[in-house]
This record gives structure tokens, sequence and C-alpha cells, in this order.
């Protein structure tokens, strides 16, 4: 096989840290507590990810390193967004009118302590095959659903073989316009973008893959090549980051990941606030600000770099995007505006 071909990527994830014990001795934590927390959440850190971590507490470490927190501290929801609630089938949600969420896949090459679905990922119970037969049938069976988004869990932790018939059936419904992936893969395991899959993906166009990258330290020599790859078989890329505190929560990092983003051929698509999920309130930040960060962004750097910044209503509202204010005052003719640098503007109405 050649190298970076599709053994490389089974190697490196057959090589993933699953316990505390077996993290490397550079990472000094009390294993015996963490191991608590291991058996209560999964732990999978492969090896790629794991040598992106330069120092205890980075921004690398805590997404991936599991904390006594997670079991310690009550706050949140097992399932704030009422996934389960909006749920025809096990697997599916199907919240908007025109386009549902599909869950293809139960693992993922890195586990992110912060997952929003941390209640299931990991376990084989996640996703089944009957589940996945099931979703493909309530698909086929409601033809408004024009846009359908491939989840998990990360989709392409599945084998090719796997994945491609599922693709395939999406394909065959005439109702369905386009196909979405969510994927961690070209952050946390790169070499997964292997030119096979690419080829492969590139058939089934139009397909849109938002990847998923968080901290400007996750973009690498490994994770550009296999962004290439998707961009090359005409997949266009976007990215959705969660705020994160202590990993990303300052304008400066933001404002960079999202320009070197822009070098790696993914448009930033959206920006959330993290979700009030049980076992992760040591990642919570306040909504002031994600809106600052958002103001920080929008008119002092390209258009392109500016994500939309959003937030999931507890209980299964749906995604609101929100703005920073720029309206400061309006009237029946005009509108008092502030703009980036923070000036005011009369503006006519034009009504
Ligand atoms: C986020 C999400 C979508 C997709 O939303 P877009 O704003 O179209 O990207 C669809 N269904 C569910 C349940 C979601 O959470
Ligand atoms: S890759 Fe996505 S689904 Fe998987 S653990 Fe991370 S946030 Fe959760």
């Amino acid at each position: 096989m050649e190298p970076g071909g599709d053994s490389r990527w089974k190697e490196l994830l057959s090589r993933s840290v699953t316990t505390p014990e077996a993290l490397p001795p550079f990472i000094d934590v009390d294993r015996e507590l963490l191991r608590a927390v291991s058996e209560h959440y999964p732990m999978r850190i492969n090896p790629y990810y794991l040598g992106l971590i330069k120092e205890r507490d980075d921004p690398i470490y805590k997404q991936c390193i599991p904390d006594s927190r997670e079991i310690t501290d009550n706050a949140g929801f097992h399932d704030p967004l009422n996934e389960e609630g909006s749920s025809p089938v096990p697997g599916l949600t199907h919240r908007y009118p025109d386009r549902v969420l599909f869950l293809i896949s139960s693992s993922c090459a890195m586990y992110c302590r912060f997952c929003n679905r941390k209640r299931k990922v990991g376990l084989s119970s996640m996703v089944t095959g009957s589940s996945v037969r099931e979703g493909l049938s309530y698909i086929r069976g409601h033809r408004e659903v024009r846009d359908v988004l491939l989840s998990g869990g990360d989709p392409l932790l599945l084998e090719d073989r796997d994945l491609f018939p599922i693709l395939q059936e999406l394909k065959s419904m005439s109702h369905v316009e386009i196909i979405r992936i969510g994927t961690r893969v070209p952050c946390t395991l790169p070499q997964r973008i292997t030119p096979q899959l690419a080829k492969m993906l590139g058939t089934f166009q139009p397909l849109y893959i938002n990847t998923h990258f968080n901290h400007p330290h996750e973009i690498t020599p490994e994770s550009a090549l296999a962004c290439a790859r998707l961009a090359d078989a005409g997949i266009p890329l976007g990215c959705q980051t969660v705020l994160l505190k202590g990993v990303n929560d300052n304008m400066g990092t933001i404002k960079t990941l999202m320009r070197k983003l822009l070098t790696i051929r993914v448009r930033p698509y959206y920006l959330f606030q993290a979700d009030p999920v049980k076992g992760t309130s040591h990642f919570w930040t306040p909504l002031h600000k994600g809106l600052e960060i958002m103001a920080a962004l929008q008119g002092h750097t390209s258009g392109l770099c500016v994500p939309h910044f959003a937030v999931d209503l507890l209980g299964g509202g749906g995604k609101v995007p929100l703005l920073p204010g720029y309206v400061i005052e309006q009237d029946d003719h005009c509108v008092v505006m502030k703009n980036y640098a923070g000036e005011r503007y009369r503006h006519p109405v034009l009504d």
C-alpha cells in the first residue's frame, strides 16, 4: 500500500490512546482519577492528534485529555438540544422544514471532551445497521427533505465501502438535492482523506463538507493536504468552530484561526456558543464573549473570514444567529448605526 494510502489512517487509529494509563509520561495527570472519567465518557486520542500537544493544558490538550470535572460537575443536560425528542426514527433528527440530521457513525478519530453528543458518541448502540436503514427509508418517504446532513460520530470513520452505499442510496432519491457531511477528520485524523476517498466523494456532487477546527495549532501541513484533496475533488469546505473557554475564547485566536482556514480553502460557516451539555461546563463561555469576538472580526478582516455566530436553543428550538448590536436607534425615516470602528452614522430608511 502506498504511504498515505488506505492502511495509514487505520494504523494510526489502531494506535490511539484509549485509557489514561496509556498516556505518554510527559502528560502528568492523576491516571487513577481519570480512569473513572474515561469509563463514563470514552477516550480516544490518535497519535497524530496527540502529537499536536505542545504542553500541559494547551488548547489541544484541553480538547482531548479527560478532566475530572466531566464527572464531578453536575451542571447542564444530557441532551440539551432535545435531539431525541425530534427524532422520528432513531438517529435521525428532523427539526427544520427541508433538511434532516442523519447519524451514520458512532465513532470519531478523537473524542472531544466538549462534544454535544457526549451522551452517546463511542457507544455501539448510537448507530446500528437497522437505524441507518430506517433513516434512509424515512428520507425516501419524505419528499420535502432536500438536504441531508450526515453526522455522528464521524461519518468519515466509516470505511469507504460502508459509506459509499449510503451516499449512493441518497443520490438515488430525486428529492435529495444536496448531501452534506459533518466531519472532524480533516482536523483530527487528516490521513483519513486519502486520494481514493476524495475521488469517491467527488462523484457525489453537489456534496458539501463541514469540518471542525477550533484552534490555529490544528492547521498543519497534513490538515492542509487533506483539505486540498477535498477541494480539488470539487467539494466546498466549511468550518463549524465551537467557542471553548481556555481553548479559543479570545479574539486574537479566533481571528487567526479564521484567516488560516481560508488559506487551506475552508470557509468559516458557524461559530457556536458551546451547548450546556452535562460534563462540559468547564468549557462554557458567556454569550457576550461570542458577540465581542464577532464585533472584532466583522469589518476588521475579510468578510470571508466571518462565520455566523449561532446559539442552539436549549430544548430544541434550533439555531439562532446573533449579531453584535449595530443598530443604535431608529425612527420612521432614519436608522442610527455603528460601523465596525464604532463610529455612528445616520442612514435613511428609504421606504
Ligand atoms: C444544525 C442542524 C441542521 C443544519 O442546520 P443549517 O443551519 O442548515 O446548517 C439540521 N438539523 C439539525 C437538527 C441541526 O442541529
Ligand atoms: S468529532 Fe464531533 S461528534 Fe466526535 S467527539 Fe468530536 S465533537 Fe463529538
